[in-house]
């Protein structure tokens, strides 16, 4: 039975603390990948909106800068509540446009909730430091001062989460942000700005476009106004805005790909590990950078592991994210599902087995099976490419360090996963995995108190814990003689 709807509203773009059209009135539609349908429209900004958003990012930075840091805390903690407040508005509006199971959207904007505050309160703490001077009348001070206006980049998987990360960083140390949200999820990462808006930050503090990516990213990123960019999405467009960051000389955190290993031991809790991983892995409909995806289990207990993941997708329930009871949604857009139907083709004809799974659903909306493959060459795209969709690919090792080193094979290094009782794997893997994050024995807990980044090809900088904060700040080093 489908839940009461929220009204799907188009969105504008938010200049200045104002709501508004495109100067030129452009604008793209936005589908419900459930069903297909267009359900409304989202503002395409042009250069003339982008030249007003800087010129009020600008501003809004002088201004929230100078506001004490309990002030800013108490205006993003208020913020937080009125996204509590509003949580069942918002979610509506996301598994309308992204696809995802309510649940889970609900769980994203509380999430999201929570992260605002965590940020408020570390916000509290950037104290900076006095260094014991060589010249007992002279004082050595190290000041963080937020480095200025942010443009920041997001995807359509968390249309909140992705934002919320990059939002409460850059307001917490004091910066200003304009967000270049995903055109495809446009209404709910409106509603985390509206949010901040209605909580009373200064005009230009926070800002709001969509239109055409690669012309946004062309003009914000080298304007003089933009100090810092921050990226999440694939590895492809990262490395082209970080060199573009670059060649301006502009701070750059990216999030990208991953392509996770789950190392598997023969002394793993099964049970354990087919629950926490496959919790993970069909969470969103896979298309998750942390998600589990290279299942690496040893031959002694692979039987028994495929056989009780496979179960395990069999029973999720694949639907429309507005009915209840749907486990599983619709995929974000129709290019994801065109590369399940792929990935799976080629794993088939590389000669992996699919124990289950591997089919599009009906032939409305973007609906694709659980799916789990075994025994998959290396030589699939599976093993190679990140699938961001929900398929789980399976294969056998002998030898711990076989598994590490496929695990390290591939150019990535964002999340992974180990599942074992013993300490010396436990050892092995914890001081070999090339990998910005490690689960043991659970499925991924992204905390804000926790840093969450990749290394190699998945990016650099961290979206949590206190080294999410240094990437907005800038150190300043004052050196003071006294004169009597
Ligand atoms: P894509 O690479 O075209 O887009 C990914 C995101 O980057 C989108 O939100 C898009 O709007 C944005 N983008 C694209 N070009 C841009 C540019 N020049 N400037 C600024 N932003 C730009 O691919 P896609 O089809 O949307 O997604 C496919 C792949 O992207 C996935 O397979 C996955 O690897 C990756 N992805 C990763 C994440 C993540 O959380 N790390 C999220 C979404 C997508």
């Amino acid at each position: 039975m489908s839940q009461s709807l929220t009204p799907y509203a188009s969105t504008q773009l938010l200049i200045n603390n104002e709501w508004v059209d495109a100067a030129d009135g452009k604008t793209q539609d936005v589908r419900n990948p459930a069903t297909g349908e267009i359900i409304g429209k989202v503002a395409h900004a042009g250069i003339a909106d982008l030249d007003r958003a800087l010129d009020a990012s600008l501003k809004g930075f002088n201004a929230w800068r100078r506001i004490p840091a309990h002030e800013r805390a108490a205006t993003m903690r208020r913020a937080a509540n009125i996204l509590r407040n509003r949580v069942e508005y918002i979610a509506g509006l996301m598994t309308q446009e992204q696809g995802k199971p309510l649940v889970e959207s609900r769980s994203e904007v509380t999430m999201s909730a929570d992260i605002i505050d965590w940020f408020a309160d570390e916000g509290l703490r950037i104290y900076g430091r006095i260094v014991p001077s060589r010249n007992i009348s002279a004082q050595a001070q190290v000041l963080k001062e937020p480095i200025g206006p942010v443009a920041a980049f997001t995807p359509w998987n968390f249309p909140v989460y992705q934002v919320v990360r990059k939002l409460a960083a850059a307001l917490t140390t004091g910066c200003s942000i304009i967000v270049k949200a995903p055109e495809e999820t446009p209404a709910s990462p409106a509603e985390l700005l509206r949010a901040f808006v209605d909580a009373g930050v200064p005009a230009g503090t926070v800002g709001l476009v969509y239109g055409n990516p690669a012309e946004i990213s062309g003009y914000l990123i080298p304007h003089p106004v933009i100090r810092k960019v921050t990226f999440t999405g694939s590895t492809g467009v990262g490395k082209q805005l970080a060199a573009l960051a670059g060649q301006h000389m502009k701070r750059a955190t990216m999030e990208l790909g991953g392509h996770a290993p789950v190392i598997i031991a023969e002394d793993a809790d099964i049970d354990q590990a087919v629950k926490a991983s496959a919790s993970y892995k069909f969470r969103n409909a896979g298309q998750i950078c942390i998600a589990p995806t290279r299942f690496l289990v040893h031959n002694s207990i692979r039987a028994e592991f495929v056989q009780k993941i496979a179960a395990y997708a069999e029973g999720i329930r694949v639907g429309n994210g507005l009915e209840e009871g749907t486990t599983l949604g619709a995929l974000a857009n129709p290019r994801r599902l065109e590369a399940m139907i792929k990935v799976v083709e080629d794993a088939d004809a590389s000669g992996a087995r699919i124990v289950t799974g591997g089919q599009r659903v009906g032939n409305v909306g973007n609906f694709f099976t659980p799916t789990v493959l075994d025994n998959v060459p290396l030589t699939a795209s599976v093993f190679n490419d990140e699938p961001f969709g929900p398929v789980a690919a399976v294969r056998g090792f002998d030898r711990i360090e076989e598994a590490i080193s496929e695990a390290n094979r591939l150019p990535f290094g964002l999340a992974s996963y180990a599942f074992t009782r013993s300490i010396s794997t436990l050892h092995k893997i914890t001081q070999s995995i090339e990998a910005g994050m490690l689960w043991v024995n659970q499925p991924a807990t992204a905390f804000p108190e926790l840093p969450f980044g990749g290394v190699k090809d998945s990016g650099y900088g961290s979206e949590g814990g206190p080294e999410a904060l240094e990437a907005y700040l800038n150190t300043k080093t004052v050196s003071v003689l006294a004169l009597y």
